[in-house]
């Protein structure tokens, strides 16, 4: 759905770019007949053994070793994989390094792919899941999760612009991002990595991402995306990783693949797949999902690459075959393009070999992949410009990038209370800074933090402010008292943590006029983040109480990748204000919250449940929720959308241009929103339309379109969304689209309207 604001505002953007993000049009998957009469000719000319080897991707720390901070392939080893192999694609990092000694590891490795026949490029993949986590120096942004809360598209732009020129400075371009899979299971470990629990603010932050990142390929700037974890990896049955998700094929379609049509119809290049199962089926070799849908239905042009390990994973993991090379044989079958091995490459390929000799993966299937792969690699004009060089690239970590940065921090912090509108706080006030968050690089990070588990960003990140160093910078370090109260373990478990002193902590309280209570998680991420209790933890349930206690206005500043269940403490808070994972001018940006400097406009992209035996998110059906006797009990801490600014803003004048329409028409939807408080402020205009009666029991609501709107004191904006009505076609229980004739009600915060359908159709 697209949306107009009848006020015109200046927006800024980064000059190194186009940078004003386009709303979503259905652009095309790339066909280009040059290229892809380049590449049939490559083909053609490649050996059985060459086509296997595309299809391999290997993890670099099996090539080499890091010897005095700089990483140094085993000779043997290399060469084995690169020349006589003829290994596609390498990923992951060796250990932090910088841009320059990325240069010198992508340099090397395509330098020794001229040592081989067809001298094909290696294309050199990376995890950049808040900017390019795995170089020095380069800009991170917030996590996910944070950027689908500024519920801004235009910043989310921005960071895929800035992630793929700086990955380019590094000379990789290939990033696995985004991260499609939907927030809708909080004991999901994952779940701060993804932009939250709705479909459609999903595919909006997804397709902002790809076109920053992609548009145009080719370019020296960008890079292929790859989405991931194509699909429903979020919602396993047991709320812990790589587990099985129960999940019927019209719920599959409904919720979690359109985020992943959405970017695929935006050109996305690369589809990585979810590591788990869904209804016991791996789906690395589930061909339904990955052939029939994603690649004929879809029209999916690129190429599928699994995710780590998760072939053999059909085997040892999954008991589906009794062996390796049958698990090969389903996955290849079923649609996988190439194999993050990401280790044992010659058991992978003799294997492979071996099927199709044996007749049992056919040539036609090894040629499909082929293409891909190799068609993605001619879009990157790889075979010209291999190697892209930090030199020519002047802006890498420039203060313009970390800029944008702080700017998606800023609009992600969410003001979750404000009771009697204690905050801002004069900058003349002291403030006692305590918690386990409080002087944690680590924890304003997250996982994926220049290593996968983020446990050495304190290490890293020094030049960056902690959440006590820039509040002593702001307040003046003679108004800013700190005792820790709690510390996590840092070299334990993430979820590992100790009482320091909390008495200490109780005195200090004495000569404060506020507490900054910082508390939350510490950095995880997959499988050792699984999680047994959503309650935030017991010591650190001390720690708030015993703040609480002291009768100062205690401010909760939530740092955390999952929302920690709270209640037991929230009544007792002044304030709230939830951070997520910021990343590195995170603290800074909170700083000038707290000061009323920057006025928050985030919302929160997931439900902040109550209670651990409560995760219902927004989209539910009736039954599950409010005032149902049978039953349903929804009653979050936080609603999905949530988030409270220092202004207020009231809405008016909802309107529909029509009462009824016919299924192909579209609807013109208005309200007017004015910023009625007294001072500047953005507000998120959430339009949510509700099915009242469908075959199909209909969620209560759907959000259907968003729009950010800046306003002065006393300024009106009237916001315009034009809402086809096929979007408000469900998925039927007979896997088929169909919108049905009825009645259907808008909501706008507390405006609301009617209007219906005159006849169904089945898509
Ligand atoms: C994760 C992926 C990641 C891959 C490569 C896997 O364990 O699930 O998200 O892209 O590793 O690092």
């Amino acid at each position: 759905m697209r949306c107009a604001v009848n006020s015109k505002r200046p927006i800024l953007f980064l000059v190194i770019a186009i940078a004003i993000f386009p709303s979503i049009t259905k652009a095309q998957q790339s066909k280009n007949p040059a290229i892809d009469a380049k590449v049939s000719a490559l083909l053609k000319q490649m050996t059985l053994e060459e086509k296997v080897g595309q299809m391999a991707q290997v993890s670099i720390e099996s090539l080499g070793k890091i010897r005095n901070g700089n990483f140094v392939f085993n000779q043997d080893t290399f060469k084995k994989a690169v020349v006589r192999y003829k290994i596609g694609s390498i990923l992951n990092t060796p250990g932090l390094q910088n841009a320059q000694q990325w240069n010198n590891i992508i340099e090397k490795i395509q330098n020794t792919t001229k040592e081989t026949r067809l001298k094909i490029p290696i294309l050199y993949g990376l995890d950049d899941n808040h900017g390019v986590n795995y170089v020095a120096g380069a800009t991170l942004f917030p996590q996910e999760i944070g950027q689908a809360a500024t519920w801004n598209p235009q910043l989310i732009f921005n960071a895929g612009v800035i992630t793929a020129y700086e990955s380019r400075a590094a000379s990789v371009p290939w990033t696995y991002s985004p991260v499609l899979d939907l927030g809708t299971n909080p004991e999901w470990p994952r779940i701060w990595e993804d932009y939250g629990e709705d479909p459609y603010l999903s595919s909006q932050m997804g397709v902002a991402f790809v076109h920053g990142v992609q548009d145009p390929i080719g370019s020296k700037e960008k890079l292929v995306v790859s989405l991931k974890h194509y699909m429903a990896y979020s919602d396993p049955k047991s709320g812990h990783d790589r587990t099985d998700a129960w999940i019927p094929e019209n719920y599959l379609r409904e919720y979690h693949l359109p985020p992943f049509q959405a970017c695929v119809d935006a050109n996305a290049r690369t589809v990585m797949v979810n590591s788990a199962l869904i209804n016991g089926i791996p789906t690395h070799i589930n061909k339904h999902i990955l052939t029939d849908i994603l690649k004929d239905e879809l029209g999916f042009t690129g190429f599928i690459v699994s995710d780590w390990q998760d072939i053999e994973n059909v085997y040892r993991r999954d008991h589906i075959t009794k062996d390796i090379k049958g698990a090969i044989m389903l996955a290849i079958n079923a649609g996988i393009d190439m194999s993050m091995i990401p280790y044992n490459y010659q058991e992978f390929c003799t294997d492979l070999i071996a099927l199709v000799k044996e007749g049992k993966v056919s040539m036609g299937r090894i040629n499909d992949a082929v293409t891909r792969i190799l068609r993605v690699k001619e879009e990157l004009k790889l075979f010209e410009t291999p190697m892209t060089y930090l030199k020519d690239y002047p802006k890498f970590g420039s203060a313009e990038f970390e800029k944008a940065s702080y700017n998606t921090a800023a609009e992600s912090i969410t003001l979750l209370k404000n009771t009697n509108n204690v905050l801002p706080l004069p900058t003349t006030a002291k403030v006692l800074v305590t918690g386990p968050n409080a002087n944690s690089m680590r924890t304003l990070n997250g996982g994926w933090t220049y290593t996968w588990q983020g446990e050495k960003t304190d290490e890293y990140a020094e030049k960056y402010h902690t959440i006590l160093e820039a509040v002593q910078k702001k307040f003046g370090p003679a108004n800013v008292l700190y005792e820790k109260g709690v510390a996590y373990n840092m070299q334990g478990q993430y979820y590992e943590d100790s009482i320091v002193d909390i008495d200490a902590a109780v005195k200090a309280a004495a000569g404060v006029d506020y507490i900054l209570l910082c508390i939350g998680e510490n950095s995880y991420t997959e499988t050792p983040g699984n999680l047994d209790d959503l309650t935030l933890s017991h010591n650190q349930l001390l720690l708030a109480k015993a703040m609480i206690k002291t009768g100062k206005p205690v401010i909760f500043v939530l740092n955390e990748g999952r929302p920690r269940i709270i209640n037991d403490v929230e009544p007792g808070a002044a304030a709230i204000l939830d951070l997520y994972l910021p990343s590195n001018f995170g603290a800074d940006a909170l700083a000038d919250i707290l000061t009323g400097n920057v006025n928050p406009s985030g919302k929160l992209p997931i439900t902040y449940p109550r209670f651990t035996n409560s995760l219902v998110p927004y989209i539910h059906k009736p039954s599950e929720g409010e005032g149902n006797p049978q039953g349903g009990d929804y009653n979050p801490q936080y609603q999905f959308g949530f988030g409270l600014s220092y202004t207020t803003f009231e809405y008016s004048n909802l309107t529909v241009d029509k009462k009824i329409y016919s299924p192909n028409g579209t609807a013109t939807i208005n309200v007017t929103v004015k910023n009625s408080g007294s001072r500047d402020g953005k507000e998120v205009v959430e339009l949510f339309v509700s099915d009242l009666v469908a075959s199909l029991t209909p969620d209560v609501k759907r959000l259907r379109g968003f729009e950010k709107v800046d306003l002065k004191p006393g300024e009106s904006k009237t916001v315009t969304f034009k809402l086809p009505l096929k979007d408000l076609a469900f998925v039927n229980s007979d896997n088929k689209k169909t919108l049905e004739a009825g009645d259907f009600k808008i909501a706008i915060a507390n405006q609301t309207a009617l209007f219906s359908v005159d006849k169904t159709v089945v898509y």
